[in-house]
């Protein structure tokens, strides 16, 4: 069944139809083309983004097959004028048409929608009700991921089907406006308030606007399910919707909610008992998690579930079976060089497209196999025969060249698979006992949750010992796009990624894709080396490289990597290099001193420098200089000094030679604090990572590493016990310590011993004790109750590191560079 036809779309839009060639049906949305098309009559939407337009993608999707677009007002793709086969619309607002359209479709459809909103626990909540109705053999489509964006909600609405019996989906909103868009999509019948957050929001000026906005997500429902203990949920809520509503609350405190609730944390065991009290009834259910946020979650869904009808054995019996898995996708280092793609929690034909589609996205040139491990598919409504047929199609069309079944029903239909090496295993036990080789391969492990396919994860990634470093990319997109809007829209974005992109990369492929994917128009490294490494990886952007020697030029010719020029020496070096080898126009880049006293061309050089340049065969790609204190207001005269000299040199090169060469100054701090000086582009380097910037800013951004490590031992110790090499600390009562497995061989400094430093577990501060060893170090735990195997936070968004490098008297830009690369980067988006 398609989702409509094209005139239904013209007309549901308000469009201009540009050129038709039939009326089409439309089966599919595709706003990203370089994600592939599952169904025959995809509908591409160019929509315009902050760091991408998706007009200038046409021509890519047209070339995958794509034959219907919509576009903005006053965009005429050029293939319209090379083709006939194509359904193009014209709209005022390519984002607006999608939601339309999917408002639309959405409003064909009669079941029971719950619209989830709130800061935090949409994303879980919803998964966590998706399993309870998948088990009562409800068959429910849900929001993927965490598609609750403008985009994201009507991409998840449009998966709606006709034999679908319920439906789940969340909205999230960064600002006043959103939310009413959102509601008209989702059309929710019924809407849950999740909580709301204590924190800072971009896009609200208080509290109680952000609850209002979010409450309109309700307009549609007749029943909305809410903590009352949030006081000012409650008092909005009830104000807005008390006479027109059905609300339902429970509450921790409060025994006027509908539902009351008391629990307790059972001892020895890792549950707690949950009780839920109504006037006329009272409840007891076991939960498998102890944490707060969790109770909280399930308490959500229960209470949902309980007015809806569900049984209490029946939830009992599922509710025993949550896990508490990351819900979202990570990218492992695996054994031999493998990439493990690690997204063992959901399995349905949808999400396995999201994650090819993801996979597709992350592969590298040098890892061409692609290898999928895949548990049966559960409580689908399709027959199984057809199921795995559509399983089998989509696998080929992504090229996969290796499956891995886990689990008796795809084993059954193992002859529908045709790639080489497949292998089937009745259980993940078989899976362990008869490992399969792995090498150089790009490995997707997707699983319905009973699966427990992590196991299968554990197996085929790269153990080292417990301390990772964990990478948000969707925080690095969100600086990325935070520091686009600070510039003008011409100035273009260099990122700086030397040094494995600030020590956040294990080879700054992860990092980088990300950015190229978002649009970066070029990349600063700092050597040869670097740059070569990210062209054999399949980076194609320009890359500039700050330290060039003579000796490397023909390597950097031949990986298109641009020298930056900062001698006359090199200069005349680099043109015998190209004199000899009659290589052409080489792209350089010239590095002005202006007042950093490093590197750079000096003022009295330049007539050489022009004169050499006028018999070259070079083209000047850009000229630049860097700024030596664009932080601090004390060091502003010298900075405004440093971009005067800047514009008397490169005025003068510039006429002399009669070029207009891109110009660059500004590096992170000066594109916050100078933006008269962007000129054509600028040079973004630790903001991308979500640090280094003024406290007033850092509420924009959002640190992108977390740098993280469990105990490996708890001691209780005695009053005068030393602790350590030198035994530098000497117990002045009896304490209790714990080991973990970080010391400065893994970047963790030894200037942080002996209570310079500190790490946070269970959210509370514990002081380094002792001397930092090499490979472990001690801290205070005498106030917590910790135990073997907690985590412990070195630094992230909530402990900052910018505070920890103060400590000890140094930067993050230190900290984050020397994190060694024993430590394992986990990424995830
Ligand atoms: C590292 C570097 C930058 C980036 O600086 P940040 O302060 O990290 O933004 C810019 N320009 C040059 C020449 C650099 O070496």
């Amino acid at each position: 069944m398609p989702l409509a036809y094209f005139h239904n779309l013209a007309t549901v839009t308000n469009g201009l139809v540009v050129m038709e060639t039939n009326n089409l049906p439309i089966t599919e949305i595709i706003i990203d083309s370089r994600n592939k098309a599952a169904t025959p009559f995809p509908l591409f939407f160019a929509i315009t983004g902050v760091n991408h337009n998706g007009h200038d993608y046409i021509e890519e999707a047209y070339a995958k097959g794509i034959r219907q677009f919509v576009v903005d007002d006053g965009y005429k793709p050029s293939i319209i004028a090379h083709y006939n086969d194509l359904n193009v619309l014209q709209v005022a607002n390519t984002l607006e048409a999608l939601q339309q359209f999917v408002a639309f479709y959405r409003s064909k459809h009669v079941l029971p929608v719950l619209g989830i909103t709130g800061s935090n626990g949409k994303t879980i909540i919803k998964e966590w009700m998706h399993e309870f109705l998948s088990r009562a053999y409800y068959k429910t489509v849900s929001t993927p991921y965490s598609y609750n964006s403008q985009v994201g909600v009507p991409l998840a609405v449009s998966l709606l089907r006709g034999n679908h019996k319920y439906a789940i989906f969340e909205a999230g909103i960064s600002k006043v406006g959103e939310m009413a868009k959102l509601a008209q999509v989702i059309q929710p019948t019924h809407g849950l308030f999740t909580n709301i957050g204590p924190a800072h929001s971009k896009g609200f000026n208080n509290q109680q606007q952000k609850i209002e906005e979010k409450a309109q997500l309700f307009n549609s429902c007749s029943t909305i399910y809410y903590c009352q203990d949030h006081q000012l949920i409650h008092a909005t809520l009830q104000r807005l919707y008390g006479a027109s509503k059905r609300l339902k609350t429970w509450s921790f405190y409060n025994q006027s909610a509908d539902y009351f609730l008391v629990y307790q944390a059972l001892v020895n065991e890792n549950k707690t008992s949950l009780q839920m009290i109504t006037p006329t009834q009272r409840m007891t259910f076991l939960i498998p998690f102890r944490d707060s946020a969790s109770i909280e979650n399930i308490a959500h869904c229960l209470v949902y579930l309980l007015d809806n009808g569900f049984d209490q054995a029946q939830l009992q019996c599922c509710l025993l079976q949550l896990k508490s898995i990351p819900m979202r996708i990570t990218l492992k280092a695996g054994m031999h060089g493998c990439q493990v793609i690690d997204d063992s929690y959901t399995n349905e034909l949808a999400s396995i497209k999201v994650a090819l589609d993801f996979m597709h996205q992350q592969q590298k040139t040098d890892k061409p196999s692609k290898t999928v491990i895949l548990s049966d598919i559960l409580q689908s409504a399709t027959p199984d025969q057809t199921l795995y047929q559509e399983l089998a199609e989509l696998l080929t069309m992504y090229q996969i060249n290796r499956l891995i079944g886990i689990g008796p029903v795809i084993g059954h239909h193992a002859s529908l698979f045709k790639m080489q090496k497949s292998a089937f295993f009745n259980t993940v036990e078989a899976f362990i006992e008869n490992k399969p080789y792995f090498k150089d391969e790009v490995i997707l492990v997707k699983g319905a949750r009973t699966f427990q396919l992590e196991r299968i994860v554990q197996a085929i990634e790269k153990h080292t010992h417990g301390t990772i470093l964990e990478i948000d990319l969707g925080a690095l997109r969100d600086n990325f796009s935070f520091f686009k809007t600070k510039l003008q829209e011409q100035t273009k974005m260099m990122a700086m990624v030397k040094a494995s992109s600030y020590g956040s990369g294990s080879d700054g492929f992860e990092i980088v894709s990300t950015l190229q994917r978002y649009g970066v128009d070029y990349l600063g490294v700092a050597y040869m080396d670097e740059g070569i490494h990210l062209r054999q990886q399949g980076i194609t952007i320009p890359i500039m490289v700050m330290n060039p020697t003579s000796d490397g030029f023909n390597a950097m010719a031949y990986y298109n990597l641009e020298p930056e020029i900062y001698s006359l020496e090199l200069l005349e070096e680099l043109c015998c290099f190209l004199t000899e080898r009659a290589i052409q126009n080489i792209p350089i880049h010239i590095k002005l001193e202006t007042g950093m006293c490093r590197l750079g061309i000096e003022k009295a050089a330049i007539d050489q420098l022009v004169i050499h340049l006028k018999t070259a065969n070079l083209h000047v790609a850009s000229i630049f200089s860097h700024l030596a204190g664009s932080e601090a207001k004390d060091h502003d005269r010298h900075t405004l000094l440093q971009a005067e000299r800047f514009l008397t040199m490169t005025d003068y090169i510039e006429s002399k030679l009669g070029i207009k060469p891109l110009k660059h100054l500004l590096n992170t701090n000066g594109i916050l604090r100078f933006p008269q000086f962007q000129f054509d582009m600028v040079r973004l380097g630790i903001g991308l990572y979500g640090v280094g910037v003024s406290k007033a800013i850092q509420h924009d951004l959002t640190p992108v590493s977390r740098l993280k490590t469990t105990i490996s031992q708890i001691k209780s110790i005695k009053k005068g016990d030393s602790i350590g090499y030198n035994r530098q600390t000497i117990a002045i009562q009896d304490m209790t310590i714990a080991t973990i497995p970080i010391g400065y061989a893994d970047g963790f400094s030894r200037s942080f011993g002996c209570g310079r430093g500190r790490v946070a577990i269970q959210n509370k501060y514990c002081p380094v004790v002792g001397n930092i060893c090499m490979d472990m170090a001690m801290v205070d735990v005498s106030d917590i109750q910790a135990k073997r195997g907690d985590e412990v936070i070195i630094f992230s968004a909530e402990h900052p590191i910018d505070e920890l490098a103060q400590r000890v008297g140094t930067i993050s830009y230190e900290l984050l560079t020397q994190i060694s690369q024993r430590v394992k980067r986990i990424y995830y988006n």
